[in-house]
């Protein structure tokens, strides 16, 4: 039934930045109608909502925004007035194609689920990206073979150097089982281990063959800490999401994802990765057009699987199923017609340093948004959870602060990146200008590895840590991250500083 509702302030989007933005501002504005619009339902936190009366939940997508009426559609034909409005509309998977039944994105529950229904029966599945989410897959999927296609020289370089993936690599070839099983004892296990190597790299060298000599060295320690990601995040606000009956995109899947999911495909023993390097997708094929097409491949060597990917170096495999993980596209379609909004060169919607769009009274927060103010030197944007978490808690302070014609500076947490996950069972620990991003040729590397156990990067330029690279249970993270945002000059301790002999902790307290 239309209506038309005013509220003083409306936020679309259930996700992580819709559910702090609606959250922040309902509390801080106790008297004032707040909105939150969303596509998918939210189940877990309806009930933390519960202490914000004035905070209503609607379930509708938005249709249609005019921004210089200040109006909303809904498509359950609520129209909605708003005073600020903050888009948190998150992004969808980047698919390789549309309309291929083969071919599964994974963004929300519905669609890891369906991933694992059609996993459950499959032999062989074909991965493609090199983020995050492909990073994942491949490690945790077992009773299946894998084909990961990537289009890079080294695996997950959205998050770390060529040296780093060939650190991880041998965790891809061993028996998971057991690797995970090992992974539970004495945390101060290895630190000092004889076998541990310290380097100094400057820009010019590379530091794969450097890393090839680490690897082959029994350089190795048997005593692992398992560090379980969840436990070290504020995942209480953690959700199902689910998609929205309309077929609209559920809330992204946030860190752990997969935990609880039976990632187990239909063979007994095989879990086997193998990996192209440096190539894209060039075609996939159903069965049918395989047959008919004219590829020069001998078909029959192929086998006869219900798709087949050609590859852009020529090979070509059938598989069951093609995950498409190439990232994500901001979801902006609902909002640009009729509007003005100014769009970044990712698509997303470009804010200031007050999450404000180009158009007023429209801030954004989350996926859905690009950064467009000039960063610190010390922090870029990424999409993560994290992040989609504290730009939806800054855009509440900002629009409270222009409604209150109040000033507001750019919150600290913009003012060095952080990301913490995990990886291959390793956690991994990002920070700062981690991969020497944007520094060109200023700066030196220094490297501290063991195999099988932990993997340090330092990135310094004038002597000062502006980034690092933590892998394993380094317990640095505290210190480096300090030394990162003091900018102290460290060049008289040169590789001093990753000595595994020093307790770096108390060395600069
Ligand atoms: P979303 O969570 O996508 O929420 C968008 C919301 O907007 C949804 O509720 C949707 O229903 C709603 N919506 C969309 N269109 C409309 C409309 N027209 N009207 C109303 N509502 C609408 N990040 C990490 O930091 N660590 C990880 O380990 C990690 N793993 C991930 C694994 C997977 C499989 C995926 C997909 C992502 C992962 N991420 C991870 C990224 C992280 O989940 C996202 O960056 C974050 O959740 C984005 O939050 P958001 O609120 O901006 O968007």
């Amino acid at each position: 039934m239309a209506s038309e509702k005013q509220a003083t302030f409306v936020i679309v989007g259930g996700g992580i930045a819709g559910v702090t933005c609606a959250e922040q501002i309902a509390s801080q504005f106790p008297s004032d109608e707040v909105y939150l619009l969303t596509a998918s339902p939210l189940v877990k936190t309806v009930t933390n909502f519960k202490q914000y009366p004035n905070l209503k939940v609607v379930q509708s997508a938005v249709k249609l925004l005019q921004a210089k009426e200040h109006l909303l559609q809904a498509e359950n034909g609520q129209t909605f007035h708003y005073k600020k409005l903050c888009i948190c509309s998150g992004a969808r998977p980047k698919l390789l194609t549309q309309d291929n039944p083969h071919v599964l994105g994974i963004r929300d529950t519905d669609s890891a689920q369906e991933f694992q229904k059609r996993l459950s029966k499959a032999k062989r599945i074909v991965v493609i990206g090199n983020g995050g989410i492909a990073l994942e897959l491949v490690y945790e999927v077992e009773g299946c073979e894998v084909i990961w296609a990537i289009k890079d020289k080294a695996i997950g370089n959205t998050f770390f150097d060529a040296g780093a993936a060939q650190f991880l690599i041998p965790s891809l070839e061993a028996d998971k089982k057991r690797q995970r099983a090992r992974y539970t004892t004495d945390k101060t296990a290895g630190m000092n281990s004889p076998h541990t190597l310290v380097y100094t790299l400057t820009h010019s060298e590379h530091c794969c063959p450097l890393l090839a000599f680490l690897m082959k060295n029994e350089c190795c320690c048997n005593k692992y800490v398992h560090y379980l990601l969840g436990k070290s995040l504020d995942t209480d606000n953690v959700y199902n999401s689910h998609s929205g009956a309309s077929g609209e995109l559920g809330s992204a899947l946030g860190p752990d994802w997969h935990e609880g999911i039976e990632l187990r495909g239909a063979v007994q023993n095989s879990s086997g990765v193998h990996i192209e390097y440096e190539c894209e997708v060039d075609k996939i094929y159903t069965q049918q057009d395989f047959l008919e097409s004219k590829l020069s491949t001998n078909k029959s060597e192929l086998g006869v699987w219900p798709a087949y990917v050609e590859l852009t170096n020529r090979k070509t495999y059938g598989c069951d199923l093609v995950i498409s993980a190439t990232g994500v596209v901001p979801n902006t379609d609902p909002f640009l017609s009729g509007n003005s909004f100014e769009l970044a060169v990712d698509h997303g919607l470009r804010v200031d340093d007050h999450m404000r769009t180009s158009e007023q009274d429209v801030y954004a927060a989350g996926d859905v948004c690009t950064a467009g103010w000039e960063p610190s030197a010390l922090w870029q944007q990424m999409r993560l959870w994290t992040q989609a978490r504290q730009m939806g808690w800054y855009a509440a302070r900002c629009m409270a602060a222009d409604v209150l014609e109040e000033p507001i500076e750019l919150d600290f947490c913009f003012e060095l990146f952080s990301h913490i996950t995990k990886f291959f069972n390793y956690k991994v620990v990002l920070l700062g200008k981690f991969n020497a991003q944007g520094l060109g040729q200023d700066h030196e590397l220094l490297l501290r590895c063991t195999k099988g156990q932990e993997y340090v990067k330092v990135v310094l330029t004038g002597g000062r840590m502006v980034g690092a690279v933590l892998i394993g249970d380094t317990d640095l993270e505290e210190t480096f991250e300090n030394l990162i945002l003091n900018q102290m000059d460290l060049s008289r301790y040169g590789e001093e500083l990753l000595n595994p002999n020093i307790d770096i902790e108390d060395y600069f307290d």
